[in-house]
């Protein structure tokens, strides 16, 4: 049976540590603060929003929400970017994605300030990381190293597998995984016998976005498996993208859904607010 890879209680040691430096910079008058914009009612994102304000109440990181109707244009979007860039009060912004069809995201998240970019979703920041520079690292696949690393977990030598190639999360994660040595294979919906590649996996992370889609034909015994899905299954409970029930049985450790990868997702996210406010102080100096 494998060992649970508890993302909540890492998170819980990450907030309370990231707690105490928060207090410490408020005591020299730095107060970390995020901007969270969110385009259109999408209750997917509602309920991450609401999850990110809570963490940053938890963590003592001030917190601002702009809501913005569906119907707004571009310009309107990215004036608000630009306010929020040079608004010296604010430490990072956050976009909550999807937005409406009509908005192009890739322009959004170009406009935001690379210093601010806690979402790690700015190319710079993309291309930093390509090349193995210091960089604000998208949450998810941070947050996914981090749990790797609390439970003394070696990545490099190991063979990797990623199942999913979106911006966010598999192409991020692969990049991070090879960083850290090592060989790496990225999955998609064309490849071929996707299950002659994943059994081949000593680490494995799934980002698909379809309940319970690898299951234990899929998957070599002892791996270590991340599953970063968050699904409404059939009986109306959240979910992942890989079978628990089944493959817990042979992985050597696993991530639970809910419990694993987004409350990890969660906390990198007040990490790099925390860093962002810090680098800012540095630089004035
Ligand atoms: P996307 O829909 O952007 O990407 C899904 C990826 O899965 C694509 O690359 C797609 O391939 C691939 N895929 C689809 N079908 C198959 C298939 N049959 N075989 C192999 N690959 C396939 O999803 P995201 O990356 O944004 O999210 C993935 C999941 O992770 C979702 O459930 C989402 O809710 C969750 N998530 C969780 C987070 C957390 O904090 N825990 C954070 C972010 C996301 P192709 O590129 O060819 O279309």
């Amino acid at each position: 049976m494998a060992e649970i890879l508890d993302g909540k209680a890492v998170s819980k040691k990450i907030k309370e540590n990231l707690k105490k430096e928060v207090e410490n910079l408020k005591q020299k008058g730095i107060f970390p603060k995020l901007a969270v914009i969110m385009v259109g009612d999408n209750s997917s994102s509602k309920i991450y929003v609401r999850n990110k304000s809570i963490a940053c109440k938890e963590v003592g990181i001030e917190y601002e929400e702009y809501l913005l109707d569906e119907k707004i244009k571009m310009d309107e979007l990215l004036d608000l970017i630009n306010k929020l860039n040079q608004d010296d009060s604010i430490d990072g912004i956050l976009l909550q994605s999807p937005i409406p069809k009509g908005l192009d995201i890739n322009v959004a998240f170009k406009t935001i300030d690379p210093k601010k970019d806690v979402d790690g979703f700015n190319p710079c920041n993309v291309g930093k990381l390509c090349l193995g520079q210091d960089s604000f690292i998208s949450c998810t696949p941070y947050g996914i190293i981090k749990l790797l690393e609390e439970y003394d977990i070696k990545i490099e030598g190991k063979d990797a597998v990623v199942v999913g190639r979106s911006n966010i999360v598999g192409k991020p994660m692969m990049q991070c995984l090879l960083n850290r040595n090592a060989t790496v294979t990225i999955c998609h919906s064309k490849t071929i016998k996707l299950e002659r590649v994943t059994k081949k996996a000593d680490i494995l992370v799934v980002a698909v976005g379809k309940p319970k889609f690898i299951n234990k034909d899929m998957v070599k015994e002892g791996a270590i498996v991340i599953d970063v899905g968050i699904n409404r299954g059939e009986d109306g409970k959240i979910c992942g993208d890989v079978d628990y029930d089944e493959v817990s049985q042979i992985a050597s450790y696993i991530t639970p859904v809910p419990g694993g990868v987004g409350p990890m997702t969660v906390a990198m996210l007040m990490n790099n607010i925390v860093r962002a406010a810090k680098m800012k102080e540095k630089d004035k100096r």
